[in-house]
């Protein structure tokens, strides 16, 4: 793998602003510290560093804002304020775990889950209430509750609860308030998903792939677990079909964990989740959170298998794609967002600096509250380090101000991080400081040892691959696949809040 450089000053020093390059497809992509790209080739390059620009390679570059005197500068200055606004809101996902309890039996399953008599894992009503309190006060116009656990259904009452409190409480507040429901969905119940569409409430599960692998990696006792989950998708769907809402734009979320197992059939993968509706797959491979240790060695690899297995099952999306279905990638719309379109969708793992407490808080049942979902898992396991505060005794300040949270805003920091700061990537990318911690035992990591690393660099090669290929009908595909559309429905406000 070649690495990415920071650019000696060529001969035509002062005619071109600061920038990266890597040798991708077979040309040469350069990045500007701004977050424009172009490619040059080879030979190219070469007269970059001569200072001989011929007239059409300087209008080629002049036109993605490289030539320094030709630059802009209010709009590149507005557009760098704009990529980065994401810093002026706040914390807006708030993780509520309203339980650790769960039926199901997951390979992959983290340290936090308990077996379904541990009710002493349930959410307080004091606690549920503290910790929307605590949301609300966060400086983002828009925040979204989103409801974890365990499985958040086996504690349907507080999850009732915390809804109906928000929506009273932020008549005060005034903010566009959301919820999402992250469910396996098998103690779902026409009554409760009557009273989650009423109150216009997100859902999202898990579809690990095909019924025979999701089955053996998700176990339900005594039922099929895919059928039920795939049921109460096309049940949810058709609902939202039905109140005439957007089929593109309204369905059930679906997220991948994606095992060894699964590297094996990615076109398997995709062809599950396009026939259980969904137009969305989201190709996470697994994280190190909360594995128990004795089955991390049958369901983790080497990260290249990883990519080779990204490329396979993204290639087919493309591919069908091309023959009228449409589904996305969402790795690939993050990243494509942020290349095409110059705007950053606020993913809060793949940002700079990265979104542990300015961008989310996680509740623990207990009202512990940490920088991240992530943190939460890692306390599970004995380790605080992530722990900034408690819904009992914590001010908002405190929580912001504490000396975790900026340890974690200049661990995340691309260019304050070695590697990272000279990659060609780095207007796009991000890291995570609490994965750095539990594999590396530092927040800060090593950049070359690190998976979260590996993976971004090798998704963003394959889609600047795809872009130097300039294949129109690839290039539509992913320009649609940048396109955020609002789901206006979900957003509450105190005059929507009855
Ligand atoms: S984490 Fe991202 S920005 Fe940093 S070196 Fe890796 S690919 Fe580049």
């Amino acid at each position: 793998m070649q690495l990415a450089q920071l650019s000696p000053a060529p001969k035509s020093t002062g005619r071109l602003v600061p920038f990266r390059f890597r040798r991708v497809g077979g040309k040469v992509l350069l990045t500007s510290y701004f977050g424009d790209w172009v490619f040059v080739s080879e030979e190219e390059l070469g007269q970059l560093y001569q200072g001989q620009l011929s007239p059409e390679v300087e209008q080629r570059l002049a036109a993605r804002h490289f030539i320094s005197d030709k630059l802009d500068r209010a709009l590149v200055r507005e557009r760098y304020h704009h990529r980065r606004r994401f810093l002026q809101w706040g914390p807006i996902l708030h993780a509520m775990v309203v339980t650790l309890r769960c039926n199901e039996t997951c390979v992959y399953c983290h340290a936090s889950r308990a077996d379904m008599d541990r009710v002493d894992t349930d959410m307080s009503r004091e606690v549920a209430e503290k910790s929307v309190d605590m949301a609300l006060r966060s400086t983002a116009p828009r925040i979204t509750i989103e409801f974890q656990g365990g499985e958040p259904l086996a504690n349907f009452p507080i999850v009732q609860h915390i809804i109906e409190y928000g929506l009273e409480r932020n008549k005060a507040y005034g903010k566009e308030l959301e919820f999402t429901l992250v469910s396996n969905l098998s103690l779902m119940t026409d009554d409760k998903l009557d009273f989650l569409v009423k109150n216009k409430v997100q859902i999202c599960t898990s579809v690990d792939g095909p019924e025979h692998l999701h089955n053996k990696q998700r176990v339900l006792v005594g039922a099929n677990n895919y059928q039920v989950t795939g049921q109460w998708i096309k049940k949810i769907n058709q609902r939202y079909i039905d109140m005439g809402l957007d089929p593109m734009l309204y369905h059930v979320e679906a997220l991948l964990t994606t095992t060894r197992a699964a590297l094996e059939i990615p076109k398997q993968i995709v062809d599950t989740y396009v026939e259980l509706g969904c137009r969305s797959i989201f190709l996470r491979p697994v994280d190190p959170f909360g594995f128990a240790s004795r089955v991390q060695k049958t369901v983790e690899y080497e990260r290249h298998r990883y990519l080779d297995f990204y490329r396979a099952a993204t290639d087919y999306i493309l591919e069908l794609n091309h023959g009228g279905t449409q589904v996305l990638e969402r790795f690939a719309s993050i990243f494509l967002t942020k290349i095409l379109t110059g705007e950053d969708p606020n993913f809060l793992d793949i940002r700079s600096p990265g979104g542990a407490a300015i961008g989310q808080l996680a509740y623990s049942y207990d009202g512990s509250i940490y920088v991240s979902d992530e943190g939460r898992m890692l306390a599970a396991e004995g380790d605080q380090i992530f722990r900034i505060g408690h819904v009992d005794t914590s001010t908002y300040r405190e929580l912001m101000t504490h000396e975790t949270v900026r340890a974690m805003i200049i661990a995340s920091n691309l260019d304050a991080q070695p590697d990272c700061v000279s990659c060609t990537y780095n207007p796009y990318c991000g890291n995570k400081p609490e994965q750095s911690y539990k594999e590396h035992g530092s927040i800060y990591g090593r950049t070359r040892e690190s998976t979260i690393c590996a993976v971004h660099k090798g998704i963003q090669d394959y889609l600047f691959e795809k872009l130097a290929q300039e294949d129109p009908r690839t290039l539509e595909i992913f320009r649609r696949w940048t396109t955020v559309r609002e789901r206006t429905h979900f957003l509450q406000t105190s005059a929507t809040a009855s």
